[in-house]
């Protein structure tokens, strides 16, 4: 099976913590999308008429889009993939750009998932990371998706917040928990250097929380999760029982996936490519019917790095075989040796031939899956 990650990277406004492609150019949204299409025409023999079982809308922001403008998107895709009837397409969207009849339109256009940006429920969290939506914008598109059909919903939420505490943290993921959503992505604050909190942090005025607290964050986040019926398939990422996000795990299962637009990723097994991560850029090349992309050839060092670094992540942790299988009998050795230790002291667990992080080794998985790796 494969996958297709589509970037949208407009934004109205840039909220101060994040580092992914994007332009508040919205207006250029009409020629970016016939860029896009033309891309997809040029790349048609990426997943080698693969059967496509999942498509992202990431970004940026695809909601700034309008639901005519997403209906155009997925009817090219269609045209030229072979996408699955069943296929999960999911649309990331911003609280405030979402109306009863925006999501009623979005579901006609396709879209059967959406990933919701809530963040938090604090309005003053949210107007600390620059969020351009209210919590009670974030409630009123709940129940307005839902509204519209669309019952298979993943929250988006982020803790390791400096001045965020545990209690307000542990109230946050209750509050979204209660909520009827079947997906949880919760991830921790990094402070990257190119965004308004890095330059916070270099000029002194912005501290990254403690790492003992990190630790009491994530704690409550994965007690929470268990105590609400979510299953953690994943470090950031829970869900309700069949509602895995086929996205995430096509990555994490190494499946090709085709990545479209500025900043975008793609893979197919042997080769890594990522276009360019400026719009300019990408249009003009495409004005040129030239892929604005660069292409990683993978040695078998940097497939069982990657391997390693995605499966041991997920639940289902690394599979022995599937080691010998796509890279070689001598890398399944090498990590059979490494992994010994972390087993006897309780980091790492084997079952048959599956070998997975435990509660303990899930705290300091950074450094055991940079240890697993070869150099
Ligand atoms: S977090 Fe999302 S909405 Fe905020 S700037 Fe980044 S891409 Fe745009």
């Amino acid at each position: 099976m494969a996958g297709v990650y589509i970037h949208i990277p407009f934004c109205k406004k840039k909220c101060h913590y994040c580092d992914f492609y994007k332009t508040l150019d919205t207006g250029m949204a009409g020629r970016y999308i016939n860029a896009l299409e033309k891309e997809m025409v040029l790349q048609k023999d990426y997943l080698e008429n693969n059967e496509v079982k999942t498509v992202y809308l990431g970004g940026g922001t695809p909601s700034v889009l309008t639901a005519v403008q997403i209906r155009e998107i997925l009817e090219k895709l269609n045209d030229v993939f072979v996408v699955s009837e069943n296929a999960e397409i999911t649309m990331e969207v911003n609280p405030d750009d979402i109306s009863r009849i925006y999501a009623r339109d979005l579901k006609k256009a396709g879209i059967n998932r959406i990933s919701l940006g809530i963040q938090s429920w604090d309005d003053r969290i949210l107007e600390f990371l620059n969020r351009r939506h209210s919590a009670a914008m974030a409630k009123e598109a709940l129940q307005d998706i839902t509204a519209s059909g669309i019952d298979n919903i993943s929250a988006d939420m982020i803790y390791g917040i400096p001045g965020m505490t545990l209690r307000q943290w542990k109230e946050d993921i209750q509050q979204t928990l209660d909520m009827d959503i079947k997906h949880l992505s919760a991830y921790h604050l990094t402070i990257e250097k190119d965004t308004v909190f890095g330059k916070m942090k270099m000029a002194g005025e912005l501290k990254e929380i403690k790492e003992e607290e990190s630790e009491k964050q994530f704690n409550v986040l994965t007690d929470t999760c268990r105590k609400k019926g979510f299953i953690q398939y994943e470090i950031s990422n829970f869900c309700r029982d069949g509602y895995f996000s086929v996205h995430n795990t096509n990555y994490w299962r190494q499946e090709p996936y085709l990545g479209l637009g500025p900043s975008a990723h793609s893979y197919n097994g042997d080769s890594r490519q990522w276009n360019i991560a400026n719009l300019q850029a990408y249009l003009k090349s495409l004005d040129q019917d030239k892929i604005p992309g660069t292409v990683e050839i993978l040695s078998l060092k940097d497939k069982y790095n990657e391997y390693i670094m995605t499966s041991l992540r997920t639940m289902w942790g690394i599979n022995f075989d599937l080691v010998e299988e796509k890279i070689n009998k001598e890398s399944r050795d090498y990590l059979n040796n490494l992994a010994t230790r972390f087993v006897k002291y309780g980091m790492m667990t084997k079952k048959g031939n599956q070998l997975m992080l435990t509660d303990q080794g899930k705290m300091i998985s950074d450094n055991i899956i940079s240890e697993l790796m070869m150099t």
